[in-house]
This record gives C-alpha cells, structure tokens and sequence, in this order.
C-alpha cells in the first residue's frame, strides 16, 4: 500500500485515488522566460519518479502540467527583445522539451498552455464574480478571501480568519497594487496596461493573474476534483492556497485529495533561484560535459522532502555510481553468456527480498535512499556469489529483469534497443526452429548457444519462435 505525505494533512496518508486504477495529476510547471534552472528540475525529476512509480504499481496516470507563456516577466522579456510574446515563449518552451528529454523524464499527457486557456478562465472568473467570491476594481477582478472561510488551510497562516488582512502582503503577487478591498486579496484578471498583450472578453480587456490559470485548466482537463497536486515548496503559498480558494469557491468541492511538494534545491544553503543570480541551467552543465543522466541520478537520489545542497563534486559522484552500476550490468550479461551450469543454491529468494525491500521502501512516501539501499545491496551480494560460483544462470537472467523493472522507475540508465535483431539473427532463429522440428536437437542446441553469445535468449520453446534480447551495452551519453 502506497504511502504519501499529504502538506494538507501534514501526515503520510494511505494514496486512494477517487477513480479505482487511475490517477490523476496537476503539476505546476514553467514559466516560459528563460531556460529552466536545475532546482525546476528537481521538482520535474520528483514528479517524474511518482508518476513512474504510479505506472509501475500498476496505476493508469493521467498528468498534466501547466506552461504559464503570459505573465510579467514573459511580457518584459518579449518586449525588451522586441519581439511577439509567442515567438518569445516559444523558444523557452522549445527548450524545456529538449531539456526534460535529456533527463529522461516522460511526457505527461497535457501540456496547456495560459494563453490557450482564457476562455475557460474567464468562465471560472465569472462564477466567482456571480457567487460573490470576486469583485471588480477599476478594472481588475480579485478575490475576495474574507468570503472563503478555509482561506489559509494549506499554509497553515496564523492570521487566516475571515476579514483578517495577511500580515505578510509581500508573498503576494502585485503587492504593487493596493486598489483593492483588501490588501490580501489577490488578482484573477488584470485590466489591460499600455503596450502589453490582452484579450478582449465579456468580463473586460486584460489578461489572466496567474493563479486562475492553474484553477481552470487543471480542472478542465481533471474534473472539479481529482487526486494529486504537485510542486516545489515554494507554490504552497500564496499559489496553491489561491488556486483551493478559487477553485472550491466556484465548485463547491473539494479540489484536490493529494498536496505534495518537494523541498528545494540549495546552492551555499540557499534557494537556488533566477532572482538570486546563484543558479545553472541544464545546458550549462551539459557545458561542461557532465552526464544528464547523472543530473537526473543527482537530483533524484535525496527524498524529495529533503533540500538538496547542489554542487559539482555532487554531479561527479552520481556519475561514478552511474558508471558502478551500468559496469555491473554489462559484467553480468557477459557472466551470463559464458555461464555454464549453474549453481545448486538458490539466489531467487534474495532476489525476491530485494524487490520486496525496493517496494516497501517507494510505497513508504517515496523514500528513494531505501529504495536505492536494497538495489546496491543486492548488487553486492551478487557479485560475491558470482565469485563464489554460487548462483546460477537462471538467476542472472531474474537480477537483469529486476533491474530493468527498477529502472522503469529511476530511468538512469538507457539500454541499447531491446528488440532490435539483424536478419541474420533472425535466419538463425529461424533455422533453429527447423532443426527442433526436425529433432536434430544437436543442431538446435547449437544455435542456441550462437544465439545466446549475440545477446539473444530464446525464451519459450513451447511457442516457438519467442526470444528477446538482452541489453549487451549501456547508453552513456
Ligand atoms: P517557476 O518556473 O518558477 O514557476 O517554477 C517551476 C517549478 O519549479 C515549480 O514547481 C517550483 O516550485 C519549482 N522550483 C523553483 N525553484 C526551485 C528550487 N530551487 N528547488 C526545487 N524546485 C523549484
Ligand atoms: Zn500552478
């Protein structure tokens, strides 16, 4: 049974999702302005390993992730460029694709973006203005926090009841602008400003703050309410406290089951931000020639509830234990091909403990140090039973499958094309079928342990014909 620490609740709370089998995920993703830092990515890897590890349970994972391509600092960067805000985004988004793509995080199903979405935002505004929970001021809306009366359940805010201004009105968006009936409450539309972009619609010109955007499209494509809700630290507040608000306001149910968020990435015991000039971009490090799969390994092997202090001698580690692990992998298909006989021991039942260990250890809030325990434990005891002769070619067969499962999960290392065989292997296959039939079991033998050298395992001699291959080298970019 999975395990999830829920911010809401502030406690690990057995994951139920509302539909049986499917999960359904909002994760608050870039704003496209620039090359994303490696402390986004951390929050990307996170997302990434819960949703692998949702699949591997067996979940179908239906995810969504925001591109926020209208807000200020979007605005500003086109304009001191001089270009359109969609020429402008469209390069950051471009390179936000690569990037994920380097560190081997999957697609999601849905990325909308804000500036494809207004409609479905101003409807959402219009409810909100019809059900009393938003106002008009010289042409922006707000929201009115005194008339939601689980404002600040997220966060947690000493000063959260009704009417009862945020002490801190620096942690809100716009606290240049103090035009409202309360300095708390925070922007849903802004009126249209001299020379920046805006659309016109019913319930005036401007454009969308950006916590609506978040409401609207993840309940569009989630429904009004749905399981998991997910970012770095820093959405808690005022983001995700907004986005409740704004979307139970209008709905009248609970929006979201699931708060999950990931501590940050530091640099020097800080935050690593843009605003803070202490960041790297993913392509920087490439830069340099480190390995994005060792990025990735770096970013994912501290539990996401930790900070996670980055620098380079942390890169160079993980690239070490990378290259332990894809050695080990190529040490055992080459102990595989050449095995003879076998042991009279067992190693099944290690192998199984290890799984079990790896599955305990995801299930208990995703806690990646257990999880990586038992792999590099079971690495070590099989290779001391490979020196030992006391394992046998079957169990050699069972690790590498346990691994490529484990892998489905981490997703650090890339195998060469799994299916891939050259029409020559595929004679071979052939002709070793015809010798079985033939009972020229002699010959097929043969063939077999041709086939066996190149990588090729014939698997199921009842159907004929089944073989698959086994990964003989690793991808190391
Ligand atoms: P942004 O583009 O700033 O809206 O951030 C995109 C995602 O990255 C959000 O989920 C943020 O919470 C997350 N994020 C930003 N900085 C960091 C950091 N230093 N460590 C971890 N996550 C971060
Ligand atoms: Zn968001």
């Amino acid at each position: 049974m999975l395990y999830l620490y829920n911010t809401l609740t502030r406690q690990k709370e057995k994951f139920l999702p509302i539909k049986k089998g499917v999960v359904k995920i909002y994760s608050c993703g870039p704003t496209v302005y620039d090359y994303a830092h490696i402390g986004n990515f951390r929050a990307y890897v996170f997302e990434d390993i819960l949703r692998r590890y949702l699949k591997y349970k067996g979940y179908q994972v239906f995810q969504v992730m925001n591109i926020t391509d209208v807000d200020d600092k979007t605005i500003t960067g086109a304009k001191k460029q001089g270009v359109g805000l969609k020429d402008w985004t469209q390069e950051y988004i471009d390179a936000f694709f690569k990037d994920l793509e380097k560190l081997n995080i999957e697609r999601v199903e849905v990325y909308p973006r804000a500036t494809e979405h207004i409609s479905e935002m101003v409807k959402l505004i219009k409810t909100l203005l019809k059900k009393g929970f938003a106002y008009k001021k010289d042409g922006s809306i707000y929201f009115r926090i005194s008339q939601f009366k689980n404002y600040g359940r997220l966060v947690r805010l000493p000063t959260k009841q009704a009417g009862m201004p945020l002490s801190n009105s620096e942690l809100q968006e716009d606290a240049d602008e103090y035009d409202r009936e309360n300095p708390a409450d925070f922007v849903l539309w802004k009126k249209t400003k001299q020379g920046e972009p805006f659309w016109e619609t019913d319930i005036g010109n401007g454009r969308p703050g950006w916590h609506i955007e978040c409401s609207a499209m993840s309940m569009k494509y989630l429904g009004e309410s749905f399981d998991i809700h997910s970012g770095g630290e820093d959405n808690i507040f005022p983001h995700h406290e907004n986005e409740i608000a704004q979307s139970e306001a209008a709905t009248g149910k609970k929006f979201v089951r699931y708060w999950l968020h990931c501590k940050f990435l530091l640099v020097d015991n800080e935050k690593m931000a843009k605003s803070k000039g202490n960041f790297f971009t993913l392509r920087d490090l490439l830069d340099k020639g480190y390995n994005p799969l060792a990025i990735r390994f770096l970013l994912l092997s501290t539990h996401y509830r930790h900070s996670l202090n980055f620098t380079q001698n942390g890169i160079k580690q993980a690239e070490e234990t990378l290259r332990k692990l894809s050695d080990f992998c190529l040490n055992l298909n080459k102990t595989n091909l050449h095995f003879r006989g076998g042991a009279k021991i067992s190693f099944k039942n290690r192998i199984k403990s290890a799984k079990k260990e790896f599955e305990q250890a995801m299930d208990d809030d995703l806690n990646i140090s257990a999880a990586l325990a038992s792999l590099f434990n079971l690495i070590k005891d099989t290779n001391k039973a490979i020196t030992n002769k006391e394992i046998a070619s079957d169990d050699l067969n069972n690790i590498q499958e346990l691994i490529i499962k484990i892998n489905q999960v981490l997703g650090i290392l890339k195998f060469d094309a799994l299916e891939e065989i050259s029409e020559e292997e595929k004679k071979l296959i052939k002709q070793r079928e015809d010798a079985r039939r033939k009972k020229n079991f002699e010959l097929a033998d043969k063939i077999r342990a041709k086939l066996k050298r190149k990588g090729i395992i014939l698997e199921d001699e009842k159907n004929g014909g089944s073989w698959k291959k086994i990964p003989l080298t690793f991808y190391k970019n």
